[in-house]
């Protein structure tokens, strides 16, 4: 019987969900914090619950063959990367196998798993940063938070980041503490600037900086439009955007245009996507265009099918399969998402597309008793992946394929078992790596008819 606060040799075998490194000691499942696979370590036991432990490290015996000296220093405080300490190839192959486990044990799928398609590149990858922004001692500090908590971590520079992003934050330190703008305080709801978020195209090199303010009033904007269009190249919009609330979410409800446009632009392969402030855009272009053109694939289109891309967001997907299909059909909960879809279908003369706004499981078994069908269904769920009602439907409807994108291959397996009890075999199964040093696994299957 394990004891707490006593301390026990063990053996790293596996990461969890969210890159905590797993083991176990006399056939009990501790969790270890910062452990990866083929170390060797001593714990400390934190916490002890029924089915498993916690485990802190206090000595390395033997480290794995796959750790590395994190590229960013600052790879243990800040909550981003979980994984960073591992090769990159490594994280690719515990991914996969990941997938493979979680399919054989929640979903007993016996498929074919291909290795992770990762990046050449897996760093400054990410489209879309969100720095909270504080102040000690008349200085501005701006960064990431902290694991687990409300701390800024004070950088320049995040290595996962585009690295317009060392100038956007070097100019609002600037600005900040030349003209002595105040900071927002979470305690006292106090202070004015609370985030700056920036989004960059990736095809086109476009900029926005979105600052957000507790208030309406921005002291001296024009010299910080001067400066930030000094510094920052390829700046094309400067936006405010107003959050007076206390809340944790960033951003509120009023957008000012302070300059330039309200919106970027950006391509992924030759579809061209408007992106605004608020609007949802994947964060990894690079590697969407791997994932949907996989999807693209498994979909197998020879331009004569109908095609439901349920949970389609701003259509990213069904815009991919529009330029092949007969007609792509996209449901989406959000209103906003669907205006957005509808803006991107035009500016891509796809006039093959409808979108409905409403819940998935709602809207898909009314348009198929209104006499609509798919051909081939595309989902692309949340984490708690699709409802039981979508599921019935698309099996009642009977399409040729279905393709299923799932960011968790907990819920994306307990699908597929469904599908598989209702006709439907899964052909093949494809994780690609979307988000490099964390623990987030992006998978897309391909399942036939019977
Ligand atoms: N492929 C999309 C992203 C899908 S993410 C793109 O590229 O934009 C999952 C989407 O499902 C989100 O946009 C979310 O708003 C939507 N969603 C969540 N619950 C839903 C429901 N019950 N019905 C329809 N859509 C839902």
């Amino acid at each position: 019987m394990l004891q707490k606060n006593s301390i026990y040799p063990i053996e790293i075998e596996d990461i969890g969900h969210s890159g905590e490194g797993i083991g176990r000691i006399e056939g009990f499942t501790v969790f270890v914090e910062g452990g990866i696979p083929g170390d060797q370590v001593r714990v400390k036991i934190k916490s002890l619950k029924k089915n498993y432990g916690e485990g802190r490290i206090i000595q390395m015996i033997k480290p794995s063959k796959d750790r590395i000296n994190p590229i960013c220093h600052l790879a243990n405080t800040c909550g981003g990367c979980q994984i960073m300490h591992m090769d990159y190839s490594a994280q690719l192959d515990i991914k996969k196998k990941r997938v493979e486990q979680i399919l054989e044990r929640i979903g007993k799928i016996n498929t074919t798993i291909h290795p992770t398609l990762g990046m050449e590149n897996p760093y400054e990858y990410r489209n879309k940063a969100q720095f909270p922004v504080g102040m000690i001692k008349g200085k501005a500090i701006l960064g990431f938070y902290k694991k687990g908590s409300h701390d800024i971590v004070d950088t320049n520079y995040c290595h996962i980041q585009s690295p317009i992003n060392k100038d956007v934050v070097k100019t609002m330190r600037e600005y900040i503490e030349k003209y002595k703008i105040t900071v927002y305080d979470e305690k006292t709801r106090k202070g004015l600037i609370r985030h700056v978020v920036t989004k960059v195209g990736f095809a086109t090199g476009e900029v926005m900086v979105v600052i957000i303010t507790n208030g309406k009033d921005l002291p001296l904007k024009n010299q910080l439009i001067e400066m930030l269009q000094k510094n920052v190249k390829g700046l094309k919009s400067i936006v405010q955007n107003i959050n007076d609330k206390s809340t944790n979410v960033i951003f509120g409800r009023e957008t000012i245009t302070l300059y330039g446009e309200d919106k970027i632009v950006d391509y992924i392969g030759d579809l061209k996507f408007h992106i605004s402030a608020q609007s949802f855009f994947q964060v990894n272009p690079i590697q969407t265009k791997v994932l949907y053109e996989k999807a693209l694939e498994y979909a197998e289109l020879t331009g004569k099918e109908n095609v439901f891309d349920i949970y389609c967001g701003i259509g990213t997907i069904s815009l991919f399969l529009a330029q092949r299909a007969k007609k792509v059909i996209g449901v989406e909960v959000i209103e906003t998402a669907i205006r957005d879809a509808e803006e991107n279908a035009d500016i891509n003369n796809l006039d093959n597309t409808e979108f409905y706004v409403g819940k998935a499981e709602e809207v898909i078994p009314q348009l198929y008793a209104k006499g609509m069908k798919g051909d081939v269904v595309v989902v692309d769920p949340p984490r708690k992946g699709c409802d039981e009602k979508v599921l019935e439907t698309i099996v009642t409807m009977k399409p040729e394929r279905v393709v299923y994108v799932s960011c968790n291959p907990a819920t994306l397996a307990r699908d597929l078992a469904y599908l598989e009890e209702k006709g439907y075999k899964t052909v093949e199964v494809q994780p690609v790596d979307m988000f490099p040093h964390t623990a987030h696994v992006e998978t897309v299957a391909k399942l036939s008819k019977i």
